[in-house]
């Protein structure tokens, strides 16, 4: 019975890794597996598409990802050239 709950709370865990690697909230997908099953919640944020929106700003919050001075689109901290607009970004 430990066993179980232990693999239950794992792939729990790994759930919430997916849906954070994908912009979705961890914490609920977390809720949803623990209470459901982690396939319940693994389907959840699977079939959800992609919080690019999210994504970017997580980058920009690391130091990852800037915002383009002229389109801004998010790029590489240190892109010279942005890769949407392909105007120069040397600050
Ligand atoms: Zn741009």
């Amino acid at each position: 019975m430990d066993t179980i709950i232990v693999v239950w709370v794992f792939y729990s865990f790994i759930a919430a890794y997916v849906a954070d690697a994908r912009g979705h909230n961890p914490l609920l997908i977390f809720v949803i597996s623990i209470f459901f099953s982690p396939i319940a919640g693994l389907v959840v944020c699977l079939g959800k598409p992609i919080n690019q929106l999210r994504l970017d700003m997580k980058g920009v919050e690391s130091g990852r990802l800037k915002e383009c001075h002229y389109c801004k689109e998010y790029i590489k901290s240190d892109a010279i050239k942005c890769k949407h607009c392909n105007e120069n970004n040397y600050h």
